[in-house]
């Protein structure tokens, strides 16, 4: 009879993903990329640096900017093979799903504007979190996570954990005490989000750090909310940032793509998950979100600049009862914001008068803002979280949250300031105007 292997077999050895395992028995001398040659990527100022990082003009026919490589494979030369046998495949150009130089263009980009060593692109936000979250997890591990989860992170939590024997306890980002208190002896990582939704809560990301060096755990945050325009995550300690950058980084509503950023060792650890889960991003998608970022430094100071504007018209509006804003004095995060954001984004969160019912005439009522899921757009979008994000949600749960009735979520794009007042100042006159029913 011939031997029986099983795959998966849960009583045998496990590899350890985190304790460095093989990589530090490798002995590579390798460069800090993969990047194309022919291009510097030195330091420079973050829109010099949003522009030209990365981008490959092609020495060939002379073309400014990157070409797209749509080719699914490449020609198998010696280097292929020798990358293959001595486990630097991630550095040769073998196969798209592995890499492709369109994607290693805009992961050098990322790279450079978040100033981590390596960065690796996904098919979506979601690819990113569950690659990284998988790639740093053993079997049976523990992760300690913000209680204001994105509700995509939340379910890979809440309904794939348990399948692998991973658990995650959901602690109040601003409660340090108990975010110590949750760290068990197999806990591995612990995962917060830079600035929450829909209370734009801005974490004190550097606290988190020491504590999660100080308990031997890794710190992963998602900055989709704060691009390296706002902050530069990893600067404050952090392990790996993960962005969706179907919002921000590329800027125009017309992409689904994820990033994650870090140490080139822990990014090399992600990388075969990538290949396992499949969510590589395909080389068209990669041109238009290293398009979209070349306007990212511009892009944030309109945004910071609109979204200033309208918090405090909105601020000062009688009807409204609420407005959160990190740059508003009166946001509970208004000092951290200052110490840790070096530009506002568009995101507003508000809270008007007449509670659901009102903020639905609302968004009915406004003729700019486009009522859509999602942020980080040049057009702003407008949702309401009774009936989106937070729909699955009882109202009694939404309380529990601090999501008020009547309560909207704007993602301010780069429009003229003096336009988004006046919409807002005719919608709100508008649905005050006629009698609630
Ligand atoms: C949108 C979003 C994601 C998921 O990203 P996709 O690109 O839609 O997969 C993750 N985290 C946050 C905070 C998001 O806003």
């Amino acid at each position: 009879m011939t031997e029986i292997k099983t795959l998966g077999d849960p009583n045998s050895v496990q590899p350890s993903n985190t304790s460095g395992g093989w990589l530090n028995d490798l002995d590579r001398k390798r460069q800090a990329g993969p990047f194309l040659a022919g291009h510097s990527c030195a330091a420079r100022g973050m829109s010099t640096m949003a522009v030209h990082a990365g981008t490959h003009d092609d020495p060939r026919t002379g073309a400014v900017g990157t070409p797209i490589y749509q080719t699914s494979t490449f020609v198998l030369a010696d280097g292929q093979y020798q990358s293959v046998e001595e486990g630097f495949a991630r550095d040769r150009f073998i196969y798209s799903r592995y890499g492709n130089p369109s994607q290693w263009a805009v992961q050098e980009k990322l790279a450079a504007l978040e100033g981590a060593e390596s960065a690796i692109v996904f098919s979506s936000g979601m690819a990113a979190i569950t690659s990284t979250v998988m790639a740093l997890m053993d079997k049976g591990a523990h992760v300690v996570a913000s209680s204001d989860l994105y509700g995509g992170t939340y379910n890979l939590f809440n309904q794939e954990f348990p399948t692998l024997g991973m658990s995650a306890t959901m602690v109040d980002s601003y409660d340090f005490d108990a975010i110590e208190a949750a760290i068990q002896p197999n806990t591995q990582l612990m995962y917060f989000e830079a600035i929450t939704n829909p209370l734009l809560k801005v974490i004190d990301i550097p606290r988190l750090a020491e504590i999660a060096k100080r308990r031997n755990v890794r710190l992963v945050v998602d900055a989709t909310f704060a691009p390296p325009i706002a902050m530069r995550t990893l600067e404050h300690g952090v392990d790996v940032v993960i962005h969706s950058a179907s919002k921000y980084l590329n800027g125009h509503s017309d992409l689904i793509a994820g990033v994650a950023a870090g140490p080139r060792k822990l990014i090399d650890m992600i990388w075969p998950r990538l290949l396992n889960y499949g969510g590589s991003l395909d080389p068209h998608a990669c041109f238009l979100l290293e398009r979209g970022l070349k306007t990212l430094a511009i892009r944030m100071r309109a945004h910071e600049e609109s979204a200033t504007a309208l918090a405090h018209y909105l601020e000062g509006h009688p009807r409204v009862q609420k407005v959160f804003y990190p740059f508003l004095e009166s946001h509970p995060d208004f000092a951290t914001a200052k110490r840790l954001l070096k530009n506002g984004t568009g995101n507003i969160t508000f809270v008007i008068e007449g509670g659901d019912a009102a903020a639905l005439r609302l968004v009915n009522a406004l003729d700019i803002p486009k009522q859509a899921t999602s942020l980080g757009g040049v057009e702003s979008l407008i949702s309401l979280p009774f009936n989106t994000s937070q729909a699955t949600f009882t109202s009694r749960q939404r309380a529990d949250v601090g999501i008020d009735p009547g309560c909207v979520r704007l993602s301010v794009g780069i429009e003229n300031a003096a336009d988004l007042i006046a919409d807002f100042e005719q919608a709100l006159a508008t649905i005050y105007s006629t009698k609630e029913t």
